[in-house]
């Protein structure tokens, strides 16, 4: 069974996707973590967006690895893990910048339809329910105010590293946040939005086991 959580960046995605999965004992997948790794990879060898060449042979052979240690994620290109570096700032910006390449989309669109063969999984992202599972089990797509979604980026960056309070004020996270949402629903191909079919969830004003038993409510009542 698969089950797709789509919305923009601070809509909960990741933190709703990881306590479903578990609650279901599904697998937990981070599509974006995937875009970030990319975005990590071709900075790091300094590729230009523009170098199709480079990008495609990347690409061919992209060595981009997940290992589950027992709550966690670990991500990893070769043997570099990369878990905690595809969350910087710059990679962040990057990985919107990738991730309306068709070249691109195309390569990751393949692994991640991999990932999921004969797998229960939830997948997140932002094109999980209308371009790469349309045929998921249960879809959800989930939205939150900008400002909800830029304190919750806030908070997040802070706790993992309280050096950051003198770095970066809400003000700018919720810029980089627009600016992200510009461009990942404005892009061409596989743009961020909802699926037809998809459940759609507000969850400005919802905590996480609210949003998690509305899901499970709807998954296990159209299972009956
Ligand atoms: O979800 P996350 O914020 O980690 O994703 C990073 C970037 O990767 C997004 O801004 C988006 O541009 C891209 N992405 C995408 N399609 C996905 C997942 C992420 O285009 N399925």
């Amino acid at each position: 069974m698969i089950v797709t959580i789509d919305g923009p960046s601070g809509s909960g995605k990741g933190t709703i996707a990881k306590r479903l999965a578990k609650s279901l004992q599904f697998v937990f997948f981070d599509t974006g973590a995937m875009y970030r790794s990319f975005a990590y990879a071709i900075l790091k060898k300094n590729i230009s967006l523009n170098d199709e060449e480079a990008l495609l042979s990347l690409l061919k052979n992209f060595p981009f690895r997940i290992e589950r240690n027992g709550e966690f994620e670990q991500y990893y290109l070769n043997d570099e893990d990369v878990t905690d570096l595809i969350r910087s700032r710059d990679v962040t910006v990057h990985s919107s910048k990738v991730a309306v390449l068709p070249i691109v989309r195309e390569a990751l669109v393949h692994l991640q339809r991999k990932f999921a063969e004969g797998c229960d999984a939830v997948f997140e992202g932002r094109d999980m329910g209308t371009v790469v599972f349309p045929k998921a089990d249960f879809k959800f797509f989930l939205t939150a105010s900008s400002d909800v979604r830029a304190e919750r980026r806030y908070k997040q960056i802070l706790s993992k590293d309280p050096s950051f309070i003198d770095k970066v004020t809400v003000e700018e996270i919720k810029r980089d946040i627009e600016q992200r949402d510009t461009r990942d629903s404005s892009r061409e191909h596989s743009p961020l939005r909802k699926a037809s079919n998809a459940h759609e969830i507000d969850t400005s004003d919802l905590s996480p086991e609210e949003v998690e038993d509305l899901m499970l409510s709807i998954i296990k009542s159209s299972a009956r």
